[in-house]
């Protein structure tokens, strides 16, 4: 069956063209990623999984795919101080009001 080993090696090339572009690398590099790929596939697939770029924050595919980056969500909440109970968002370890130590380690 030469033609399935062929398919597979076209769809691995194309899978690897729309990752690298995905990711942030120009179309022309990720034909030649794709082509690199379906051709000498035990060489360049590997060197793709090493070497593709992370995915770009604000791209639409990081909405979707960007699972890497986690939010921190103390960002949203207002905590009162203990000391002086004015009200700061995030996470700091003392009080931007009065400078009371909100953490000891
Ligand atoms: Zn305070």
């Amino acid at each position: 069956m030469p033609y399935l080993s062929l398919i597979l090696l076209i769809t691995a090339g194309l899978y690897t063209a729309w990752d690298s572009y995905r990711r942030g690398r120009s179309i022309f590099t990720s034909i030649l990623w794709g082509v690199g790929v379906s051709v000498l596939f035990f060489v360049f697939f590997p060197l793709h999984l090493i070497t593709r770029p992370r995915f770009n924050t604000g791209t639409r595919w990081n909405k979707r795919y960007n699972k890497d980056n986690t939010i921190d969500v103390t960002d949203e909440i207002s905590i009162a101080c203990s000391h002086c109970g004015q009200y700061f968002s995030g996470n700091p370890t003392t009080c931007p009001h009065c400078g009371t130590i909100l953490k000891e380690d």
